[in-house]
Parts: C-alpha cells; sequence; structure tokens
C-alpha cells in the first residue's frame, strides 16, 4: 500500500467484481443499440477501459472534461466544459461513466446539455456513489459501490492530481492534507 494511504476503501479484486457485474448488466441493456460511451474526464479513464473490456456488444467511445473542483475537496458548484465530446449524440443512446457521484452538479450539468442536443437516452455509470452529499435530484442507474461521505483517491480519483494511478481505491492520511 501507497505510504500516504491509510486505507483501503476499494480494492483491486473489488473493482474487477464491479467492472464485470456492471459489464453484464450494460450487455444485457444494450443488446440492440449500439451505445455511446461518454467519460468524463480525467477521473473515469481507469474505470471506462476496464469496465468496457467487460460489455460483450459493441459500443462506441467518446470523452468530456468538465471541472466542478480545483484540486482542493470540496465542490465549488460550477461547472465549466473544458473538453466537448467529437461525436454527436443526436438519437444517440448515450451512458455516461463517471468515477464517483457526490453532489450530483457535475452530471446534472452533462445530463442538461447532452438532452438539449437530443440525445435518445442517457443513463449514468458510477463506480462510487455516495448518496449523503446529493445536492440535485439525480441517480445512476448502474453504481459499482455506495460510500460514506470520505474523500477517497486511487483509481483515476486524484487529490492535487496525485494518485490516481494506484490500482485500488483508498482514504488519504490526515497529515497528507492537513
Ligand atoms: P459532484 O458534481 O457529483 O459533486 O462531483 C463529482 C466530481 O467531484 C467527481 O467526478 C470527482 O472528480 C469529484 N469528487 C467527488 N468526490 C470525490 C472524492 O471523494 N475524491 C476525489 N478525488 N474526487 C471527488
Amino acid at each position: 500500500m501507497h505510504n500516504d494511504i491509510g486505507s483501503i476503501v476499494l480494492t483491486e479484486e473489488q473493482i474487477k467484481a464491479a467492472c464485470q457485474r456492471l459489464g453484464k448488466q450494460l450487455t444485457a441493456d444494450y443488446q440492440h443499440t449500439v451505445p455511446l460511451c461518454v467519460g468524463i474526464l480525467k477521473g473515469s479513464v481507469l474505470f471506462m477501459t476496464d469496465l468496457i473490456k467487460e460489455i460483450d456488444t459493441h459500443v462506441e467511445m467518446d470523452f468530456m472534461d468538465v471541472s466542478s473542483y480545483h484540486g482542493g475537496m470540496e465542490s465549488t458548484g460550477e461547472v465549466k466544459i473544458l473538453k466537448d465530446l467529437g461525436t454527436s449524440v443526436e438519437g444517440r443512446d448515450v451512458i455516461i461513466i463517471e468515477d464517483i457521484l457526490e453532489t450530483g452538479t457535475t452530471l446534472n450539468s452533462i445530463i442538461d446539455l447532452l438532452s438539449y442536443r437530443k440525445a435518445n437516452s442517457i443513463e449514468i455509470v458510477t463506480l462510487l456513489d455516495k448518496p449523503s452529499k446529493r445536492k440535485v435530484d439525480i441517480q445512476a442507474k448502474y453504481v459499482g459501490e455506495k460510500i460514506p461521505d470520505d474523500f477517497v483517491v486511487g483509481y483515476g480519483l486524484d487529490y492535487q492530481e496525485k494518485y490516481r494511478n494506484l490500482p485500488y481505491i483508498g482514504l488519504l492520511k490526515e497529515e497528507v492534507y492537513r
């Protein structure tokens, strides 16, 4: 375990099992269409690449980069599009792939935008869900794991751009962010 990590929230094995379970559900639910998987950069990259390998039907991929956090640990509630999709979503079945759903502000803005652009359907897959932190009424149809209201890092999730490359999800030791 990395020296800055106090405890592990999701092991590599638990992440793999979550990807397999979600991949099976998505395979069953998207048999009759080719969905556009939209990964939200940068946090969802590791999850997205593992998840889509578990989907046994055609999918397409694209990415969006939005910012709601500014390197710290509190959401500002502001969302800015830093990189837009290269693909039209009009008439498409979109699967938004997110690392973690917290207040819901980020996904709410993305859903509004993709609805305005006339996506046929929009569903959310999130590896982690913190339901106790929700500020807007939004739910993910596909959830890897519900977790308590703690700040986590690893497997794509950062603290000041670090720890994204950890293969598991963990809690930082308090002295790291004090
Ligand atoms: P929301 O808009 O739902 O409040 O926030 C979603 C985004 O906030 C996530 O995509 C992620 O970038 C960031 N975020 C929320 N909770 C955590 C956390 O516990 N750890 C890290 N590293 N980022 C988080």
